[in-house]
């Protein structure tokens, strides 16, 4: 069916025929997965509103920014500071990579063994589906993990990239290296935006993201408490929104949308029935609309009361200190936050394991579910840790490694239930 946005996306240089095609899966499975939901709260109608018009009024609104001289940038990894882009005037969007609707086009340049989420981003790129990454002027990659690292190469082929050097440990002089990529981030930004980022700028910005995070970190009290108050996907999906809305809309509708869950937890109001198991995620973050795990996971008699991934609380957790007088102390403040990341590409990475374990502790969850995409070596690879570290604290662990297909749902949700099972 034509849509009143064709032409914006012809102009986009979409697949039309195969951007329909995504859309209508897309619409299906928001369908089957959020709007069968008992009980959710009213806010999360602003939430519906934003995915429906994900490629529609977004895009405009990022069109009708670039009419006005602003640039866009977007990005794939929580490590690219979003302050120095808004201070120079900029946009800055996350880029989804949850889909495998571009896989058959993603593998003819790039390894089967690749994780979801960079086929995914190589293939909407590539099979000309994704308004957003049409829309960036520039779009910036990370050396979080070889598999990013070298498919930026391919990327940067079809789209302008830039890429920023990631430390992989936290001594002093990785601090320095990371201090110097900022520099050097802040100077491109400035360069493609023809905007010198000045103090005032800089400290508006890192106030207005981290509003941003201090809401979602009242949205993740609030889901906490007993009984709980709002689905896991719903949580999800708030956060995932968070990367490509605009920062102050979404601020001020989550902030709306608190108190109305403020009032249901005084209510003693919750979603679940009794006996539903508290558990918690972590691992590989979950792009939209990768919602595959945690709808597994809620139709199995469980409830997911915390995220800890990078489309959660890796995100929100740590705020840029304020208050900083000079343009160089507030870069200082932007390092110092981003380099607390705990991210599986650190070696060693015991914060992680820390902040899991206090994590799980706080939500009184009765298990954590740990994900990794599948030729993810990072992440894959420090379930053993974070197992074990579980294990000391007396909380069990299910490790699942996963793609985005359909194909293994009924074997993890075998898996899934067994798991409850023996939480309780
Ligand atoms: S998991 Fe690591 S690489 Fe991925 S978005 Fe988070 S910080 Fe970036
Ligand atoms: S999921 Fe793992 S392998 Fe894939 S991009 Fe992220 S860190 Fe790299």
């Amino acid at each position: 069916m034509p849509s009143a946005y064709d032409q914006m996306w012809e102009k986009l240089n979409l697949d039309l025929e195969a951007h329909e095609g995504l859309l209508a899966v897309l619409g299906k499975f928001y369908g089957d997965i959020y709007m069968s939901q008992q009980g959710r709260l009213k806010g999360m109608e602003y939430l519906d509103f934003v995915l429906s018009e994900v490629h529609g009024l977004r895009i405009k609104e990022l069109q009708d920014a670039k009419a006005s001289g602003k640039k866009v940038v977007g990005t794939f990894c929580v490590f690219v500071p979003e302050e120095i882009v808004l201070a120079a005037g900029a946009v800055q969007v996350g880029l989804c990579a949850g889909a495998e609707i571009g896989k058959a086009e993603a593998e003819k340049v790039l390894p089967r063994n690749t994780c979801a989420l960079i086929k995914s981003f190589v293939g909407f790129k590539l099979a000309k589906l994704c308004p957003f990454i049409e829309s960036c002027d520039l779009i910036v990659g990370e050396t979080t993990c070889d598999g990013k690292k070298k498919a930026y190469e391919i990327f940067a082929e079809y789209s302008p990239v830039y890429v920023m050097e990631i430390p992989q440990m936290k001594a002093a002089c990785d601090r320095e290296l990371w201090k110097s990529e900022v520099g050097r981030f802040k100077s491109t930004v400035e360069e493609l935006t023809g905007n010198k980022i000045a103090a005032g700028d800089l400290r508006d910005s890192i106030h207005l993201v981290n509003e941003r995070r201090r809401v979602l970190q009242r949205l993740n009290r609030l889901r906490a408490a007993v009984p709980v108050p709002i689905s896991g996907r719903d949580a999800l999906l708030i956060n995932q929104i968070s990367f490509y809305d605009d920062p102050v809309r979404f601020t001020a509708k989550i902030s709306e949308l608190c108190d109305e869950l403020e009032q249901r937890v005084k209510s003693g109001a919750g979603i679940a029935p009794d006996g539903t198991a508290r558990l918690m995620l972590s691992g590989c973050p979950m792009a939209v609309p990768n919602w595959k795990l945690p709808y597994i996971i809620e139709s199995s008699r469980a409830v997911v009361v915390g995220e800890e991934s990078c489309i959660g609380t890796r995100n929100t957790r740590d705020l840029v200190q304020e208050g900083s007088a000079t343009l160089d102390d507030m870069i200082d403040a932007i390092v110092d936050r981003y380099m607390r990341i705990d991210c599986a590409c650190f070696t060693p990475n015991t914060e992680r394991l820390d902040n899991i374990v206090n994590m799980a502790r706080e939500l009184g969850v009765k298990g954590v579910i740990h994900y990794a995409l599948s030729f993810c070596q990072p992440y894959s690879m420090e379930a053993y840790k974070v197992e074990k570290a579980l294990s000391a604290a007396g909380i069990p662990m299910l490790a699942i490694e996963t793609d985005y297909s359909m194909e293994d749902v009924e074997q993890l949700k075998t898996r899934v239930e067994a798991f409850v099972e023996m939480t309780r």
